[in-house]
């Protein structure tokens, strides 16, 4: 499928596609969308959402849904996470906690910074770049990484 872009209307994409836009698929997109450039977990959005009584794997089955389409893309963090955020259209890298599995997005790409000789010759067509580490909440409860 194709991946949604930058200024394109993520429920229109969605019906164009044969979907009804249900409560919780709109629900989830106002959310992801009036949040751009930011990536939940399931967790995340269902704890938005759960005062209107949906369930979890409603929103869970309705996020994969979504990514299936190219409407969300799949941040996968260690320890089998996964963070959604609206597909940009636009490249950039995330930050993945190794404790909680929290992502952020960033703008910068290494890619710009290896010099042409450095390539020696070789014809890059894709490339994947994460940084690992401990987000400000993990750090601030002293989290310190256990062997194992
Ligand atoms: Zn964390
Ligand atoms: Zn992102
Ligand atoms: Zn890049």
């Amino acid at each position: 499928v194709t991946a949604l872009t930058e200024n394109e209307n993520p429920e229109k994409l969605l019906k164009s596609r044969g979907y009804k836009l249900t409560g919780p698929r709109k629900m989830l997109l106002n959310i992801l969308e009036t949040n751009r450039g930011r990536c939940f977990t399931a967790q995340d959005l269902y704890e938005q959402l759960k005062e209107t009584g949906i369930e979890f794997s409603t929103v869970y089955r309705n996020l994969e849904l979504l990514a299936d389409e190219g409407i969300v893309s799949v941040i996968r963090g260690n320890k089998d996470t996964r963070s959604y955020e609206l597909c940009s259209g636009h490249h950039h890298h995330h930050l993945v906690c190794v404790n909680c599995g929290a992502t952020r997005c960033i703008d910068s790409c290494p890619m710009s910074l290896i010099t042409e000789h450095e390539w020696q010759g070789f014809t890059p067509i894709g490339h994947q770049f994460e940084i690992i580490g401990i987000c400000p909440d993990c750090a601030k409860n002293s989290y310190t990484e256990k062997p194992g």
